[in-house]
């Protein structure tokens, strides 16, 4: 049996800075990862996702050439050069992480699936590992719901999708939220026909309802299908095509086309672990309980990442590793309560929220002030002829601190950082009015959007 200070099972987000963290510290510690390096954000999550948004942007802004004063003759889409594009920025970040930590002194890099076989053991490729601490960060999958005609037929998820070098005459996309609406936006300006089935009342279900109307005014105007209401949804073979049958309340019972892609939210990746067997606790969805500062029932063990429910993103893994680092090393009691929720959605143009929903302040029953202001009104928007979108900010009358924004427009995924880092700050909005920015950029408007704050209702 081989002993360690530390083993981390997982090489997601948060599992390699810890494991250079511990090295760092001169402790020893065996990081173990069954698959590709990076996990899900750099091999089939944000990175290769971003890079397909790029493209689709850039075939899209050429598509709209004579706008800007150019012609393109001849334009034509070339997917098997876009998924080499994507394939090797995968690649290049895979193997940065691979690098750094079998570059990494005091560090063990053991290939293979590991489980538990106690408390404080664990087991891979038949050899006993021990150490007094052990941290999980072994990440999602794709969940698979049991619907009618799933066995039957052949379907795609983020993970297979990566490996697509082709263009689907019709994609059908089930799950209107933030991964099925990024690839719906995506392999329309590739050239798809595309059609979004989602069984709520309105895509992004958790946003404000004004967003989510939004977005679906943007996705249609580039003549993607969406179907909402699909209460009932079904998969079955037809000749050479796929039929996903809807029960929607409006349009036909189902709609026909050449792939499927399931988006429909995530699975944790914990049910192959033995966490029985280390006694760690789970929720009725596999999720691995933790509290505030990450640890689970168990003393000595730790799940950071998508796998404990606390965020399912990639900020959110990394800030876990940074949590756990500052208690372990730095005696800065830091908690995953002290972060304030923001995420974009990288439809073009992109999403940036932070803070609350519309909904949640007026739960919280505070006198709260409110603005939106059409993009339309920003002068970098329009120059750059992007000036789709709003931006909405909600601040309490009190306090004057900044509850909830959302910056849905260009830039949006960026700007949104002013206003966050005022709310970490726990500064009233009025320091972003004193402040002199840049011109012209999206966030010099802030201070005007600001002066137009009125009581939220
Ligand atoms: C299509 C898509 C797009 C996304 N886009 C964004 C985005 O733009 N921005 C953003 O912030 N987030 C995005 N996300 C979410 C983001 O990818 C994840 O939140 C992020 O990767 C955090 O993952 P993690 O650290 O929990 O673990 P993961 O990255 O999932 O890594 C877990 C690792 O553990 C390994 N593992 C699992 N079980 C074992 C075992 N028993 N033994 C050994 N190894 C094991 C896995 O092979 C994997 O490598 C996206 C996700 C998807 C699917």
């Amino acid at each position: 049996m081989r002993h360690f200070d530390a083993i981390i099972i997982g090489t997601g987000q948060a599992g390699p800075p810890l494991a250079a963290r511990f090295a760092g510290a001169g402790k020893t510690v065996a990081i173990i990862e069954r698959h590709k390096f990076g996990g899900t954000c750099v091999n089939t999550g944000c990175v290769p996702t971003k890079t397909l948004v790029a493209s689709a942007y850039a075939i899209h802004l050429a598509r709209r050439g004579a706008e800007f004063g150019f012609a393109i003759d001849d334009m034509r889409v070339d997917i098997q050069r876009v998924k080499a594009r994507k394939d090797a920025a995968s690649a290049r970040s895979s193997k940065g992480v691979e690098e750094w930590l079998r570059g990494t002194a005091n560090c063990t890099v053991i290939q293979g699936h590991a489980r538990f076989q106690s408390s404080n053991t664990v087991v891979v490729n038949d050899e006993v590992l021990q150490a007094d601490k052990i941290f999980i960060n072994v990440g999602a999958r794709a969940s698979v719901p049991e619907m009618p005609g799933i066995h039957d037929v052949p379907f795609l998820n983020n993970s297979s999708m990566m490996n697509i070098d082709f263009l689907p005459e019709h994609f059908i996309i089930v799950g209107g939220s933030y991964i099925g609406l990024e690839f719906a936006q995506i392999y329309r300006r590739f050239g798809s026909e595309v059609t979004i089935v989602e069984m709520g009342p309105r895509l992004i279900g958790r946003e404000d309802e004004d967003v989510s109307q939004a977005v679906r005014e943007i996705l249609e105007a580039e003549g993607i299908h969406i179907r909402l209401n699909a209460k009932c949804i079904s998969l079955a073979n037809r000749n050479d095509s796929v039929a996903v049958g809807l029960t929607c309340e409006e349009g036909p019972p189902e709609v026909v086309g050449s792939h499927v892609l399931l988006a429909v939210g995530r699975t944790p990746n914990t049910s192959d672990l033995g966490l029985d067997r280390a006694g760690v606790a789970t929720d009725h969805r596999g999720y691995i309980i933790v509290d505030d500062q990450l640890q689970t029932n168990m003393p000595g063990i730790w799940a950071l990442g998508d796998c404990n429910g606390r965020g399912a993103f990639t900020h959110t893994s990394y800030n876990d590793y940074e949590i756990v680092a500052d208690n372990l090393f730095n005696a800065d009691h830091r908690r995953v309560s002290d972060r304030i929720l923001a995420y974009a959605l990288y439809i073009d143009p992109p999403l940036g929220r932070c803070g609350m929903t519309d909904a949640e302040v007026r739960k919280t029953g505070r006198r709260a002030l409110a603005v939106k202001y059409p993009m339309s009104r920003v002068s970098r928007a329009y120059e750059k002829s992007e000036t789709q979108g709003f931006i909405k900010v909600c601040v309490d009358a009190e306090t004057k601190q900044i509850l909830s924004a959302a910056i849905f427009g260009v830039g949006g995924d960026e700007v949104i950082h002013v206003l966050l880092d005022v709310m970490y700050a726990k500064a009233p909005y009025t320091v972003i009015q004193r402040a002199m920015h840049i011109h012209p950029t999206v966030a010099e408007y802030l201070p005007t959007v600001l002066s137009k704050l009125e009581p939220f209702v």
